[in-house]
């Protein structure tokens, strides 16, 4: 990775080296424009960065790429990052038994034991035959430009039962969202279930921190200055935490919301400010394992918990779909809690007692073998999405401020590392059509 922290003259500089600030970066590099990128952490990546932990590679919160992301496919490399593919589809615990939903389109040959399994209804399986056409008939621009309503009464009115609903829906796109409701924008969840059924969901063989270091690597030594914190921005000056100011053509805020509306506060206003949606909040805890705790016939699917208010939403067992995930000899467990009622002070070793405690009853004894590796907790995850912010005139945030001021990142479009990739991405040509 071409990092380092001398001083150099840049036409723009970017604040943040998450996946939007690196995407705007590496397309303006394209265009022969130099941005200099300036990240407050000790890393790049944002929210996805990954750990190495006794030869575990811990995500920073479970985080999936969908391969038929458009931008994604667009910008990266897939077969360097050396992706590993979910099966598509979910095993379901419900009430003491299990139940399995695969992709048909997928896998074939599974079409009836997901057509027999008592997850949905038969006209459930037909409705989501008839989703599956709909949502392949439309665009991504299409899908986002329609009226929203919130995915649970989108899913009502579609006609799906309250059985596959409470089945399926709300523990798999609960998990996406981040929210168990479905209030999250029914737009966001056609984009989802059409970019699901048309491609796989993978994480690198390196952990899904590959990613922004894949785009990181394609900037020039020097080009992102790491544990730089910006302060403030004002006109054409950034000015860091530690008291040096930057001039630039052109400034963009590559950070969440919050911190944008922070940084630009000093700043006289043109176009609006920046929108600083709520959060969705997650939590992950990784354990290991002697083995993998999967069913023979159902390696590599995502587990579901019907179950609410449980400590246990949604589990992986990572080193199934990545081995490379855990060291020879061990299995590595992703455990998703969700709807914690106060996240602080949270004692992560309850926590995991809770689990183990839960899942004995899903796996047997075995579970109490397994080891508690750490704990992720994650308050500013996802940028809420809902209807009234998805509605008309307000899809999508402006992403010039003012002259030499624009923004990217998901908040200012949809929760996904498609929209960071997508913004950045337009920000870079509007820079690059204006110098
Ligand atoms: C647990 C979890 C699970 C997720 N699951 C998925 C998933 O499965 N699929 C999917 O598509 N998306 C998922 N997402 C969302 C996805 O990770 C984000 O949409 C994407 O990473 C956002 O990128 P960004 O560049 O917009 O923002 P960020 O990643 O937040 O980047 C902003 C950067 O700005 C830096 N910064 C902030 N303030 C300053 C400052 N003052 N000075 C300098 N730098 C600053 C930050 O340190 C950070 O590096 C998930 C996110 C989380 C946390």
């Amino acid at each position: 990775m071409s990092i380092d922290s001398s001083d150099t003259e840049s036409p723009v500089i970017i604040v943040g080296a998450g996946i939007a600030g690196l995407t705007c970066a590496v397309y303006l590099k394209q265009a022969g424009i130099h941005a200099l990128v300036l990240e407050a952490s000790d890393g790049v990546g944002g929210r996805i960065r990954t750990d190495q932990v006794d030869g575990f590679q811990l995500d920073r919160g479970f985080q999936i790429l969908l391969t038929a992301y458009p931008e994604a496919q667009r910008l990266l490399n897939y077969s360097a990052l050396n992706l590993q593919s979910f099966r598509s589809g979910a095993l379901i615990h419900d009430q003491n038994q299990w139940l399995t939903l695969v992709n048909p389109l997928q896998e074939p040959t599974a079409v009836f034991q997901t057509l027999a399994s008592s997850v949905g209804t038969i006209g459930d399986k037909l409705r989501i035959a008839e989703l599956m056409r709909r949502t392949q008939g439309s665009s991504t621009d299409e899908l986002f430009q329609q009226k929203p309503s919130t995915t649970r009464s989108f899913l009502r009115e579609f006609g799906f039962s309250d059985q596959i609903i409470e089945r399926f829906f709300r523990p798999f796109f609960g998990g996406v969202f981040l929210e168990d409701a479905l209030s999250t924008s029914s737009n966001f969840f056609e984009f989802c279930f059409h970019m699901f059924f048309k491609g796989e969901a993978a994480v690198p063989a390196n952990g899904m921190g590959a990613i922004p270091a894949q785009l990181a690597e394609r900037l020039l030594p020097g080009q992102i200055w790491l544990n730089r914190p910006v302060e403030q921005v004002n006109g054409n000056t950034v000015r860091l935490v530690d008291g040096k100011t930057l001039t630039a053509k052109a400034i963009v805020l590559a950070v969440d919301g919050a911190q944008a509306a922070a940084l630009y506060s000093g700043s006289d206003r043109e176009n609006g400010k920046p929108f600083q949606p709520a959060f969705n909040q997650t939590t992950c805890t990784y354990f290991s394992a002697p083995k993998s705790p999967s069913p023979v016939n159902a390696k590599k699917l995502l587990m579901l918990n019907t179950q609410a208010h449980s400590v246990v939403h949604h589990l992986a067992v990572m080193s199934d779909v990545a081995p490379t995930y855990a060291p020879e000899g061990h299995s590595l467990i992703s455990v998703s809690t969700q709807n914690l009622p106060n996240l602080a002070p949270i004692d992560h070793t309850t926590l995991a007692s809770q689990i183990q405690q839960e899942l004995s009853g899903w796996f047997g004894d075995e579970v109490q073998h397994w080891k508690h590796v750490r704990t992720y907790t994650i308050p500013d995850a996802l940028p809420a999405y809902n209807p009234e912010q998805a509605g008309e005139n307000v899809l999508r945030q402006p992403l010039q401020l003012i002259e030499h001021l624009y923004q990217c990142g998901d908040h200012t479009a949809y929760p996904s590392i498609n929209a960071a990739m997508q913004t950045g991405r337009e920000v870079a040509e509007m820079i690059t059509h204006r110098l």
